[in-house]
């Protein structure tokens, strides 16, 4: 391209004309479908929720208690009956949006109130860029630190972080955003508000809380119950913020005004295993009685399990200012439950770094044995009570950027000579201020108006993109379905599932002219539809070579929403009777994809394909290479990792060519047999999408979830054809990018579709020295268009100081994001590596980096203690449990496997880190449990010693949510709360429903909680002891030994210690 191309720019090319393989079929078959109109309800606005899906709501209703009329008749229909619609809600079904927020019509999440001001424009066009400066000399710190000496003192009682701590209070969330003052129109099925509380009053008060202990000399030990009690944890100075009774001081409402458009989606993160906070040298020991020679057998030791480092639930909401006296402030846990005041660094939802201080120098991070990485969530939910990101506007010049390295205007760029010209934080060079944006500096150096304009003040921003970010008019939200409709797929009623769902998500699309839909069924060919208004009935067109893939007249099958509606609902209704009786079995599943890409290559878009079976013929099939019956590959098989590889590389290739026309795949799997999702998941994982898995699909207990799957992931705040780069101050550059995206060039990735659920890690590393005290700034710009077809650029910035102080950097590592990332490593590398190897790496990542802290800043002269940072006291238990995680469990399905891969490559910290180390809770006697002000009660620690044979519990990962009965419970109370007399009764197909008694309002209530915690309607699950459902349940506690040689959490940290110390003595 000639003209200058911002970097962040996408580099497609304009689609012209029409695609190479436009031509209409030749072989269209015009049939009208005698039974279109078989089964037409009387008006298709009013169809009754199929699956007993809730009745609209009206988004501006507060979420009143619904009205929970009796327990859902069992044997649910797949296809309703005509007539008006129920109001009786389903059994599992959450009586709000469990899966997300309430909004009806998703608004622009970048659409808020102008920022005060009109904003000069006519920037000077930037230049080239040139590499990075010289950057100034620093001298070399030593790679040890002297850390304060840590009070040992035998005295005092064992810690308070040994428990499992109270439960955290509810958030009351209530009703997450200000009713949509411009909804006037709610679809048939919009979302309904959420669950919870009625309205957002004022949050419960919570214990103080501070998240940032004051430089305090106490250490927290873990210690022998026989042992010396140790000082407990000093989790003193001054709260960073609570909050109390009071609605928050940051949290105004947001006003409704009218037609304004509502705060994005938002709710609040997903709340439980709130660490305490790191403190400064802190640490914890524990006293094995294996530092005792002799005693090293496993499961000799005499550790009291009661005491070994464990979560506890956060017990507040904490507020959190990005920073405070002009320095960064170290976010709270990313698994609690916090309210953001970006006072200029950015929020932590959007970007958190896994230490909280920069090492000067590559020697610094090594010897630490941590690792450096951004976790980037662009378009990351807020809390619905923090302050909606600032749109501001440059006018045709566009925003301020370096000239150098583009970087773009932020908080931290020093303005210099009386404002007339400003210090590039990321790449050192002076720029000129443009004329119309020079401002004086007042007597603190500062622009006097830099608390005026966001761009200034605030760590994310975003800007409104001028021409020079577009290489094309922003495109139009397009979604295009394609459902399977082979024999298997209709004969499990995944294809009926299918189309109910998208039926129901229809009202949930973007409204607008520049909405356009489309859809095609497969089998063994291609079917498309015509759904101009024009024809009567839909027209069906045939593309039977599904090797030569080509499309039917592109204009024909994408149409505006508002255009089709009613062809749409008619053919989504008709497609389950016009396959009823097929035979073909055969699945065209890459043939297919590929035909709908090439209807949507002009325009890109979301393509959401249905999918059941192994895609068996034509362009991209597969064969089946886990045969039936091997599903359960051997711990000795070597090369049974390979099966999580892709097939070949069609598939891949494929899906790069999607990315590069911006079409985003989404694929929903239902299925009950093996269809290779370590080859289809790269599909999505290429275009920026994400794969579902329900196997084995049960009509009965997934199509609920699949409807509220497919919702949340067409209204969750979300972003098309976009770009993203990641900018370091100089001594920093990005190592390399993870997650779901396209990667053309080094620096950038591209997104045909990004949403809020998405996150993306970029690894570090150090090109160069940095200055102790100064401050190093990372930068990630997100171009994106969204729903509405307004192009943006969300900038968020966050600076963090930079440090030579070994310890400095162990009481200031992110947990939380250390593991994720190392997770997220541990994924990739599992398809390459055998499990064995993985494990190992895995368990060497927390050996050396307690090492590191025992060798260099513990104070501890006893060997027989292992030692932990304050910080990362829970690496070793977070370790142990990604050791016996799905993904690494030989024994287990290559789907499953794959599925976790790919889960794991886009996940977010929030979400990332229940499905590794999970949250359990009794269920049994939830009607006598305090829960503190949480609806959802304390966790229960991850191992069977918690478990009774009398007890019910319920484990959830934010993907399954598994009841397990004991073999004695009292019959009464697996009647009140499951509507059987045990959990044999309980069949494979299990759906919850709300009986007429406390308990199982209780129930009912806690797992709609969870839910909205996790933005996702969890798979229900009943589960006996003895059978293969137990011992699911039972691979879930982590903690306990598992008779294959998994070793115990007790164990674990015995072996932990006898490595240190191993590697101590060498
Ligand atoms: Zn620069």
């Amino acid at each position: 391209m000639a003209a200058p191309v911002p970097p962040g720019a996408p580099r497609q090319q304009p689609p012209t004309g029409p695609p190479p393989n436009f031509q209409q079929n030749p072989n269209a078959l015009a049939d009208n479908f005698q039974n279109m109109n078989l089964n037409r309800p009387p008006s298709s606005n009013t169809r009754p929720p199929p699956f007993g899906q809730p009745p609209p709501f009206s988004s501006s209703s507060p979420a009143s208690p619904m009205t929970r009329p009796g327990p859902f008749p069992s044997g649910a229909t797949l296809r309703p009956a005509s007539g008006s619609p129920s109001p009786t809600l389903p059994p599992n079904m959450a009586p709000g949006r469990p899966s997300g927020p309430p909004f009806g019509q998703p608004p622009p999440f970048g659409a808020r109130p102008p920022p005060p001001g009109a904003f000069p424009s006519s920037m000077p066009p930037s230049a080239g860029s040139p590499p990075y400066g010289a950057p100034p000399p620093v001298t070399r710190p030593s790679p040890v630190a002297s850390s304060s000496p840590v009070n040992m003192g035998p005295s005092g009682a064992p810690s308070g972080f040994m428990s499992n701590g109270p439960p955290a209070p509810a958030f009351q969330a209530g009703q997450r955003f200000a009713p949509p003052g411009s909804s006037q129109h709610q679809p048939p099925m919009g979302a309904p508000p959420a669950m919870g509380p009625p309205a957002r009053g004022p949050p419960q008060a919570g214990a103080m809380r501070p998240f940032m202990g004051s430089p305090g000399a106490g250490a927290s030990q873990v210690l022998p119950p026989s042992g010396m009690g140790q000082a407990a944890p000093a989790f003193g100075g001054p709260p960073q913020a609570m909050l109390g009774s009071v609605a928050s001081p940051y949290a105004p409402q947001m006003p409704s005004q009218p037609g304004v458009p509502p705060m994005p989606g938002s709710m609040p993160p997903p709340r439980m295993y709130g660490m305490p906070p790191p403190m400064q040298n802190q640490m914890t020991a524990i006293s094995p009685v294996i530092g005792q020679t002799g005693g090293t057998q496993p499961g000799a030791s005499k550790i009291d399990p009661n005491q070994i480092p464990r979560p506890i639930p956060s017990s507040s909401v904490i507020l959190h200012d990005t920073r405070q006296g002009n320095q960064a402030n170290p976010p709270p846990p990313a698994t609690s439950d916090y309210i953001v005041r970006d006072t200029g660094n950015c929020s932590p939802r959007y970007m958190r770094c896994t230490i909280n201080q920069i090492p000067c120098t590559a020697d610094l991070l090594t010897t630490s044995g941590m690792q450096l990485a951004l976790l980037v969530q662009p378009l990351a939910l807020p809390h619905p009570s923090e302050e909606p990101i600032q749109i501001v506007d440059f006018g045709e010049g566009g925003p301020v950027r370096c000239s150098r390295c583009k970087g773009y205007i932020n908080p931290f760029m020093k303005f210099i000579d009386q404002g007339r010209r400003f210090i590039c934080n990321l790449c050192g060079f002076t720029d000129e201020t443009p004329r119309d944006y020079h401002c004086n500096l007042g007597p603190d150096g500062r622009r006097r108006d830099a608390d005026e304009r966001p761009e200034l003040c605030r760590g994310t921003v975003e800007f409104v993109a001028t021409k020079e970010y577009m290489v094309r008019e922003p495109m139009p939200a397009v979604y295009f379905f394609l459902i399977d409709v082979s024999m298997n797929a209709v004969q499990t009623g995944a294809t009926a599932a299918a189309c109910s769902s998208i039926n129901q998500v229809i009202g949930d699309l973007p409204e607008g002219p520049r909405t356009m839909v489309g859809i095609a069924t497969f089998d063994s060919t291609i079917h498309f539809y015509n759904l101009k208004r024009a024809l009567q009935q839909p027209l069906m067109l045939i593309v039977p070579d599904v090797q030569d893939v080509y499309t039917p007249l592109q204009t024909d099958v994408i149409v505006s929403v508002s255009e089709c509606r009613q062809h749409l609902e008619l053919l989504l209704e008709s497609i389950p009777t016009m396959f009823e009786n097929t035979r073909t079995s055969e699945s065209a599943f890459g043939a297919a994809i590929k035909a709908a890409f090439l209807a949507m290559k002009s325009t890109g878009g979301k393509l959401m394909v249905f999918q059941s079976v192994l895609p068996s013929i034509g362009l991209g099939a597969l064969a089946a290479r886990e045969a039936e019956g091997r599903s359960n590959v051997s711990a000795g098989d070597k090369e049974a990792h390979k099966l999580l590889q892709p097939a070949d590389k069609t598939l891949k290739d494929m899906a790069v060519e999607f990315a590069e026309y911006q079409v985003c795949v989404d694929v929903f799997i239902t299925t009950k047999t093996y269809v290779d999702i370590a080859s289809i998941s790269v599909i999505p994982k290429v275009t920026g999408g994400q794969v579902y898995y329900y196997h084995p699909f049960s009509v009965v207990s997934d199509s609920v979830k699949l409807c509220n799957d497919l919702r949340w992931n067409v209204s969750r705040p979300q972003g098309f054809e976009a770009v993203m780069r990641v900018r370091c101050s100089q001594g920093i550059q990005v190592q390399e990018y993870h997650g779901n995206f396209c990667k053309r060039i080094p620096t950038d990735v591209d997104l045909p579709g990004i949403d809020c659920d998405k996150a993306i890690m970029v690894t570090l590393k150090h090109d160069d020295k940095l200055q102790d005290g100064a401050e190093c700034a990372f930068q990630c710009a997100l171009l994106y268009t969204t729903v509405y077809g307004e192009r943006r650029i969300r900038v968020t910035t966050l600076s963090l100081p930079c440090t030579s102080n070994l310890s400095n950097l162990f009481r200031m590592a992110d947990l939380d994001t250390q593991f994720v990332c190392f997770l997220k490593q541990a994924a990739r590398e599992v398809p390459i590596t055998p499990p064995l190897h993985v494990r190992e790496q895995v368990t060497n990542f927390c050996i050396n980096i307690l090492l590191s802290y025992r060798k260099f800043c513990a104070t501890v002269s006893s060997s027989g203690q292992l030692i932990l940072p304050e910080a990362l006291k829970l690496l070793p238990l977070y370790t142990l449990a990604l050791i016996k995680s799905a993904g690494l469990r030989i024994e287990g399905k290559i789907d499953d496997r794959s599925f976790w891969i790919n889960y794991v490559s886009s996940a977010s910290t929030p979400s990332a880190i229940p499905l590794v180390y999970p949250r359990m809770i009794a269920v049994h006697d939830l009607d006598t449990q305090d829960g503190n002000g949480s609806i959802v009660p304390a966790p229960l620690p991850l191992s069977s010693e918690h478990v009774n044979d009398e007890g019910i519990y319920l484990l959830e990962n934010g993907q399954d949510c598994l009841i397990y009965a004991g073999n004695s419970v009292n019959p009464d109370i697996m009647q009140q709360l499951l509507g059987v007399p045990s959990a044999d009764q309980g069949g494979a197909e299990f759906t919850l429903q709300q009986y007429d008694n406390p308990l199982s309002k209780k129930l009912n209530e806690v797992v709609n909680e969870i839910r909205r915690q996790r933005c996702s309607f969890l798979r229900l699950r009943l589960c006996r002891k003895g059978d293969q459902s137990g011992m699911a349940f039972f691979s879930y506690l982590i903690e306990d030994k598992v008779p294959t040689g998994g070793l115990s959490y007790v164990e674990f940290l015995v072996h932990i210690h006898r490595q240190i110390q191993m590697k101590m003595s060498s």
